[in-house]
């Protein structure tokens, strides 16, 4: 399987050539008909790729095209390099031969000839509750722990390799969960010492690293700094480390898919704050000329940040709920009042506590932003001023209606 892994990021990264700038002021780059020849002929001249599968190959150039093609919207640019250790994995193709459906059940057919159209599926058999076995050209039946209960039926699957851990993931994209019909809507607010604020009060923490754990991976760091380079003690040191901080992306990831799964089964529509992740998490290094300020600081907020996992928790839940979710567009959510609409930086008293100015509305910082969210509000520093209620709000206005304070009172209403 590794020398599956080696031929298709081999010929990935050939295409990756083709492709690129250098290469592209000799010769038009050829497309994936054209690759697949040019494999073929490559193939018969190279004793190591020739020895290699066919398919497995052919399918990492059609990975590529697919990747290219989605260049503009996978989010992830186009296709760049692979590198060894790091990006090792090969796609299989199914090789059992099935009759193709049309999504109302029917058999299709092929429009010309009026035959059965006849699609791939993967090879794999249950073997007891827990574990199960695929076919790998090359390789025969390779065994795998199932991580879910039924048995994929997939046209191909993907195989990776990292951290010292091999992973089989099916292709199958799995059926949206249905709303629950209740018309509730929750606001999130992501931040950094809460993950996730609900607007309704709840509050839910992405699983890091135990102190346990993080003065582990200092341990092997110093370890590893220390070995003679090149040593094998060092490499050892370091694939602990790695493994170490792979444990804290796989929590991550698992707590990522449940509560989106969570979010997408309890409410009908999720409203997330716009947030630029990319913008937030910019370097402040600076330039030569002007470096920046607190770059050391930065560094560690922005690490704190994409510990978090906020990214992938939205693009999970829209996974899960397309059409549910929604983006708002909310600068100063986190100051503007979510009784009384008031917008104020006073308000925000310190990083946990809210305590309106204008109202004297008392709440949690993060939950009063996802209420905020949830109502769709942002605004802007002056609230709205609505025409003839002009005067003072009370206390009874202020928790059944939750509108703009009007008009700002020189001092600060206290109710006694
Ligand atoms: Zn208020």
């Amino acid at each position: 399987m590794l020398l599956h892994c080696g031929h298709a990021r081999y010929v990935w990264n050939l295409a990756v050539e083709q492709h690129s700038h250098w290469y592209k002021g000799r010769k038009a780059a050829p497309g994936f008909a054209e690759q697949c020849r040019q494999l073929t002929e490559a193939r018969r001249d190279s004793e190591w790729l020739g020895a290699g599968n066919a398919d497995v190959q052919q399918q990492a150039l059609k990975d590529f095209a697919k990747a290219r093609n989605a260049k503009f919207t996978s989010g992830f640019g186009g296709p760049t390099w692979r590198k060894k250790y790091v990006h090792e994995g090969f796609r299989v193709i199914g090789t059992d031969r099935v009759p193709e459906c049309n999504e109302d059940g029917s058999p299709k057919l092929n429009t010309k000839t009026g035959k059965q159209v006849m699609g791939r599926s993967v090879v794999v058999q249950k073997l007891n509750r827990r574990w199960a076995h695929v076919k790998v050209p090359g390789c025969g039946w390779v065994r795998f722990r199932l991580t879910r209960a039924e048995l994929p039926e997939a046209k191909s699957f993907r195989v990776t390799y990292r951290n010292n851990q091999w992973h089989i993931a099916f292709a199958v994209i799995p059926e949206p969960v249905d709303a629950p019909g209740t018309g509730e809507v929750i606001g999130i607010d992501r931040g950094v010492k809460i993950t996730v604020a609900l607007s309704d009060g709840r509050k839910l923490n992405c699983p890091q690293l135990t102190v346990k754990e993080r003065a582990q991976i200092r341990k092997h760091q110093r370890r590893a700094a220390r070995a003679p380079k090149g040593s094998e003690a060092k490499t050892a040191e370091y694939a602990k480390v790695a493994k170490l901080k792979a444990r804290e992306a796989d929590r991550r990831k698992d707590w990522c898919e449940k509560t989106s799964t969570m979010l997408a089964r309890t409410y009908d529509l999720v409203r997330f704050e716009k947030l630029n992740i990319k913008n937030m998490t910019g370097s402040a290094k600076g330039t030569l000329a002007e470096p920046g300020k607190k770059v050391r600081q930065k560094a560690g907020l922005n690490r704190a940040i994409l510990a978090q996992g906020w990214g992938l928790l939205r693009q999970r839940t829209e996974h899960k709920a397309p059409g549910r979710v929604e983006d708002i567009p909310a600068p100063f959510t986190s100051l503007r009042c979510s009784a009384c609409g008031w917008i104020e930086k006073k308000s925000r008293k310190s990083q946990a506590d809210f305590v309106c100015v204008s109202c004297g509305f008392t709440c949690n910082a993060d939950e009063n932003a996802a209420v905020n969210v949830a109502a769709g509000q942002g605004g802007f520093p002056r609230p709205r001023r609505s025409a003839g209620a002009g005067g003072m709000t009370t206390a009874t206005s202020r928790s059944s209606v939750r509108e703009p304070q009007p008009i700002r009172v020189g001092i600060p209403l206290f109710l006694f």
